[in-house]
């Protein structure tokens, strides 16, 4: 098959735009795209300091090597990484991840889970199940992230997250009837520092694609720990969904973004959690799973 816009063969098709695209052209439709998510809703501007989330999997790996290079002659921009070590053995090497921002040049700033909560994940499975894992995961492992930006004077922390990840979301948050997610104003307040992500518009394959071609050594499995049922049959029934309607997801994120903008009120305001001293909304997630899991030390 050859390339909607020159003679080369084409390396993939867009279902949604009918084009096929051979790899000149493919890179320059994706990065295209990532650039005007990142314009329209003005997330990198002079002066920031953006440090990437990176897991070492394709998509931060894929959005880490895309920043780096858009920003390579722009000393105004700052590019760093920031990786967490959850403490799951066998699953991720910190090294490797580290070795990864290395290759492109870019400083990565690294916490863990044992060094700043003395508990790795693996000890938190093993006292309360996997059942909960992911949500406990995800919640430390954002608090950690936010400090860490916070101390290292990061202006925007950037997630690979990609057009299929975020549809998924937005369609369980319908799928459960979670109105306070799906609504759920961020407003700007003082110690959380906002997020990013410049591939929201981005299919997995396509985020897939594009790292395959650029980076070397991503982290190919994912977490032995995430087996998101509901995801899971979201994410076949999306696909499904998609492949007749391929407008489908960007609807769905679409929604996800315009929803909480004109919902009536205003974001839920701020306050400082008394036991760790970080920014929180309502009881401090952090400090209340933190209780629970050390709770069954016994
Ligand atoms: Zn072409
Ligand atoms: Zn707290």
């Amino acid at each position: 098959m050859k390339c909607s816009k020159c003679h080369r063969d084409a390396i993939i098709f867009q279902r949604y735009s009918g084009m096929h695209l051979c790899r000149q052209h493919f890179i320059a439709d994706f990065e295209g795209r990532a650039k005007k998510v990142i314009r329209k809703n003005r997330w990198i501007e002079r002066g920031d300091r953006i440090g990437v989330a990176l897991s070492g999997g394709k998509d931060s790996s894929a959005l880490l090597y895309f920043l780096t290079t858009l920003f390579r002659d722009r000393p105004d921009v700052e590019i760093s990484a920031i990786t967490i070590d959850e403490g799951i053995g066998g699953y991720r090497d910190p090294g490797m991840v580290r070795s990864i921002a290395e290759s492109m040049g870019v400083p990565c700033h690294t916490a863990s889970f044992s060094g700043e909560y003395g508990i790795t994940l693996d000890e938190i499975v093993r006292r309360k199940g996997d059942r909960l894992s992911c949500s406990y995961c995800g919640v430390l492992r954002r608090s950690l992230m936010n400090r860490i930006a916070r101390n290292e004077g990061i202006t925007r922390i950037a997630f690979g997250f990609n057009l299929d990840d975020d549809a998924q979301s937005v369609l369980m948050n319908v799928l459960r009837g979670d109105v306070g997610r799906l609504v759920h104003q961020e407003g700007p307040a003082e110690g959380f520092i906002p997020r990013i992500r410049p591939f929201q518009n981005l299919p997995e394959r396509e985020v897939a694609l594009y790292a395959h071609l650029h980076v070397h050594g991503f982290l190919e499995r994912g977490c032995p720990y995430s087996h998101n049922a509901l995801r899971a049959d979201v994410r076949t029934m999306l696909n499904n969904y998609s492949y007749r309607h391929p407008a489908t997801k960007f609807a769905l994120v679409n929604l996800g973004d315009e929803l909480p903008k004109r919902a009536a009120g205003s974001p839920e305001a701020a306050g400082i959690c008394p036991e760790c001293g970080d920014p929180c909304r309502g009881t401090c997630q952090t400090c209340r799973i933190l209780a629970e899991v050390r709770q069954d030390a016994g």
